[in-house]
Parts: structure tokens; sequence; C-alpha cells
């Protein structure tokens, strides 16, 4: 990607059901999404030419609205082709998706019962979340001081945007400090995840541990991964895993639409390496999503 700011890019944006040139899809200061975080979004990718997981991506925007309480103006259907059709106007073949929904500017205050919701989608070309050399050697994460809400504090499950305020600081401050991201606790203080992507844990049993989503997002490819570890017979295990226990982790990774699957290869000065369960994983993602990049196993 150039330096050039995000709303100075050429292309088009899908905006509330027409194709608007980049530029002016825009939203007024008064708009309540800004002032009260009302506002929902997904982050998909195109692999050549193909969304991947598009129906459950759309699924989830629609949920994460229901959530907070609104209903998209537009099918999943009429969704789907929208994301299709940007790609297809900006001739982005492999790239990134972010459809956005939030309330308008009707109302200013905390109700906001009679606010129009608005719909957005904006693709753009996007190579990897980290850079290839942290990809290799595995990224350096620090324990954030943020932790995941509770689930009745806070709308958990819900891709909700008022929620990455503590992700954004927990990364600012890991990345102040030297490291890639952050590794977030949550609110009992057991391993939740990274400020944008689900953890996997190899054990010293061969086995992959990952935390129960029940305060995250339980993510589209920590799904897939799991779906992936099992066809390959390596045992995943869903359970409470505290801080303490990385003592006997031999490798780590993250899953995310954006990180696709990462290797850690440090928490808090705590190394790890990245081993041959993580590499066959990122080997069987790339193919499943058809991302065609030199094989990590045979790159090491
Ligand atoms: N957790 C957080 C906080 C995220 O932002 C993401 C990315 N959407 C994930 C997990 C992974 O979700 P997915 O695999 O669906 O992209």
């Amino acid at each position: 990607m150039s330096d050039t700011p995000f709303d100075q890019l050429d292309g088009l944006i899908w905006y509330d059901g027409k194709m608007v040139d980049w530029r002016d899809a825009k939203i007024h200061v008064l708009s309540h999404a800004l002032h009260y975080g009302s506002c929902v979004f997904e982050g998909e990718r195109v692999y050549g030419g193909k969304i991947f997981k598009l129906r459950e991506h759309t699924e989830r925007l629609r949920d994460s609205g229901k959530i907070l309480g609104f209903d998209l103006p537009y099918t999943v259907e009429e969704i789907d082709q929208a994301c299709i059709d940007c790609c297809e106007a900006n001739g982005i073949v492999d790239g990134y998706v972010r459809p956005v929904a939030w309330r308008g500017s009707e109302m200013m205050g905390v109700s906001a019962q009679a606010t129009k919701i608005h719909v957005a989608i904006a693709v753009w070309p996007w190579p990897s979340y980290f850079s290839p050399e942290a990809r290799m050697r595995g990224i350096r994460l620090q324990t954030a001081k943020w932790r995941r809400p509770a689930p009745d504090t806070a709308p958990v499950h819900a891709k909700a945007s008022g929620l990455y305020m503590i992700c954004t600081m927990s990364k600012h401050r890991a990345e102040d400090e030297g490291f890639d991201d952050a590794l977030m606790l949550d609110w009992e203080g057991r391993i939740a995840e990274s400020t944008g992507s689900n953890i996997f844990i190899v054990m010293g049993d061969d086995k992959l541990h990952t935390p129960i989503p029940d305060c995250f997002l339980d993510g589209i490819t920590r799904r897939s991964v799991i779906e992936l570890a099992k066809q390959r017979q390596i045992e995943v295990i869903e359970r409470r895993i505290m801080p303490e226990e990385l003592e006997t982790a031999t490798e780590i990774f993250v899953t995310g639409t954006a990180a696709e699957v990462t290797p850690v290869g440090e928490i808090d000065g705590r190394k790890f390496t990245v081993g041959t369960i993580t590499k066959t994983l990122m080997d069987d993602y790339d193919a499943l999503v058809g991302n065609k990049r030199e094989s990590a196993a045979s790159a090491a």
C-alpha cells in the first residue's frame, strides 16, 4: 500500500445501494455511529477473484447489527452481490473487502431509534497483514493491559467497532514497545485472543489448544483452521487456558481474515519456534483459500 490516506484513493465504493466515487463516500460529523459507536463491520479477503466464505461474513454482519439492535436495509443476497460487484468495479482480484453498517444522523443522543441504517462496502489490494519477515520468524506479542470484557458487559459476539477501542490502545502500546501486536486476556485472566485474530497453542502433547470463544469473536478463520487440523488428525481442544500454561507451549499461531495463519515467535520475551504443525496449517490454509505463495514448510 502507498502512504496515500484511505479517503484519497481512487475507485468506487458501494454506498447505500449505489456505486459512488471513492472520495465522495462521506458521512456527516453528526453521525450517531461516530459519537456512540453504533457501527458494525466485516473484513473479508478475495483470493483469485473469489471472496472466501462471503456468505458467512455477510451473515455475521447482519447478526452483528441485530445484536446492536438494528436490521440491515438489504438482504444477505443483496450484500453478497454488492461485495462481488465492488471487487469487479475496482478490478480487485486479490485484496480485502470491508463492508460497514452504521446509524446515521437523524437523532443525536443516546437514543437512536429513528436513525437510518447505512451500509457501505470498500475494497482494496492488501497483501499481508504482518510483514513477510514477521510471518517467517513469527510475530512478537505483548500481553495487553486491557482485557476482553465479560459477555454481560459488552456485545462481545458482534463485530462492533466500539469493541476495537481497547484493541487499538493495546496494539499501539505493543508497537511503541517494539512488538508486532498485543495478546489480550479476558475478564477472568484467561488467554483470549489478539487484537484482530484468534490464538492457537500447541502444547507438549502435540495437540492444538485454543480458548473457548465465550467473550470474543469466534473467527471464521478459526473455525476453518479447526476443520483443517481435524483433517490432518490433529486433535483440537477448546478450553480455558491460563497464561502460565505458555511455559509448556511449543508452537503458537494466530488466525484471522487479515492475519490468515501467522506464527507467533515470542510472547513477553518467551520464545516459540515456528514448528511443523504451524507450517502445515499455514500451507493448508493457503491451499483452502487459493492463496498462491511459497510454502511455509518448504521455505524453512
Ligand atoms: N478477533 C478479532 C478481535 C478480530 O478483529 C478478528 C478479525 N475479524 C478475529 C478475531 C478473527 O476473525 P475472522 O477469522 O472471522 O476474521
